[in-house]
């Protein structure tokens, strides 16, 4: 689906050779261009006509790039390929939900979702195979790390959702991906380089063109890499926060011992340019969702241009937690909100299609073992 092959194929080498151009930035296409003999001249102006085709047309095959030269196309053919990741499975949720399982090329597995709604499309990609940091209401905390995502296998999440939703920018329709969201599998900012790679090609104005606070990075607080993110990339910040108290995080967030709240919220008054930080709260009935965690809530956020994102609990099958109920849900909401903090309470969105975080990976990889039982 929508994954076309490279067909310009005078002597190219075969695909597992060749690269994704995608995961290309604007420096790594300068300096491919340069070892594929470009003069240093033109290099400019070529770099920023494959931007456009490949970024801003939507091309999936170096034939379709015709404002280059047909030397180029060809040699490009012969280094890299602009073929999307496979698709394995696709559902649609009732309220328009997408949620992709996508096969990379080894074979693993990774989660992309689309949620549409309140005049935006926000796109949820997966920043690794697997996750380290075991959060404890996470489904995705029991799967071991596999390994790494590469730039062009993030990227690649936002080209297979442009093709699929038929949304290039050069449509000239309005867009409906709209917002990328680093939510999906994984902790980004210990994938940093790939993640800040991806990050500066979906900013490329010439080619994707997402503006900074389009593009939303969350993290469970990898403290170091906030500071670092904040200086180099300078997009917009999340932060899953989960309990008001070092005691508490620390059991449902395990990174807390190592960079604990104080820290945390230290280095989110650091970021820069004084943007409004999300943190993200999931609500578990009796553990973090009572009256006096809400002020606590409050009065931990004071003077940070902070907004609160109301998560409720998605069960996975065997999780040790609930959901509140909505008057619960309503009343924390209304306390953050008469304190001064605005604190949407987010709906569930895509439950009939186990849209919480790493469920269709894990249902997958089931159902053949169930089979063979
Ligand atoms: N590691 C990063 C990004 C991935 S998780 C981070 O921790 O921010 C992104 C969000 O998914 C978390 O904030 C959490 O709110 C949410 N999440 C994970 N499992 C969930 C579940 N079962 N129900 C509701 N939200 C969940």
């Amino acid at each position: 689906m929508g994954a076309t092959e490279a067909t310009t194929t005078e002597a190219a080498a075969p695909e597992s050779s060749r690269e994704p151009l995608y995961g290309l930035d604007r420096d790594g296409l300068m300096a491919a261009l340069a070892e594929l003999d470009v003069p240093a001249r033109e290099r400019r102006m070529r770099a920023r006509q494959i931007v456009h085709g490949v970024f801003h047309r939507g091309a999936t095959d170096f034939d379709q790039l015709t404002d280059l030269p047909k030397t180029l196309r060809t040699r490009l053919a012969q280094h890299f390929h602009l073929v999307r990741p496979q698709v394995v499975a696709c559902h649609q949720a009732a309220d328009g939900t997408l949620k992709w399982l996508l096969r990379l090329d080894d074979g693993q597995e990774i989660e992309t979702v689309f949620i549409p709604g309140g005049g935006r499309g926000t796109l949820c990609v997966s920043s690794q195979v697997g996750c380290t940091l075991s959060c404890a209401f996470c489904h995705t905390g029991t799967m071991p790390l596999v390994r790494q995502l590469t730039a062009a296998e993030i990227v690649g999440q936002v080209l297979h959702a442009l093709d699929q939703l038929a949304d290039w920018p050069r449509s000239g329709r309005p867009r409906r991906l709209t917002n990328v969201v680093f939510m999906g599998m994984g902790e980004p900012l210990f994938n940093y380089e790939a993640v800040a790679r991806a990050c500066r090609i979906l900013l490329d104005r010439h080619g994707l063109g997402f503006s900074r606070r389009k593009v939303t990075v969350s993290t469970a607080g990898v403290v170091p890499a906030i500071d670092r993110l904040g200086r180099e990339l300078g997009v917009r910040l999340a932060v899953s926060l989960h309990a008001p108290d070092d005691e508490r995080r620390s059991r449902l967030v395990p990174l807390n011992r190592k960079w604990p709240i104080g820290q945390l919220l230290e280095a989110c008054r650091r970021y820069p340019g004084g943007r409004m930080i999300t943190f993200e709260y999931v609500l578990l009935a009796g553990v973090n969702d009572a009256d006096e965690d809400a002020r606590a809530l409050l009065a931990l956020l004071r003077g940070l241009p902070a907004k609160v994102n109301l998560i409720p609990f998605n069960p996975w099958p065997g999780s040790p937690f609930r959901c509140p109920d909505e008057v619960r849900m309503r009343r924390f909401r209304r306390i953050l909100e008469e304190g001064g903090i605005e604190a949407p309470l987010r709906t569930p969105r895509g439950r009939d299609i186990l849209a919480a975080c790493g469920q269709l990976r894990t249902a997958a990889r089931r159902r053949p073992r169930r089979r063979a039982a």
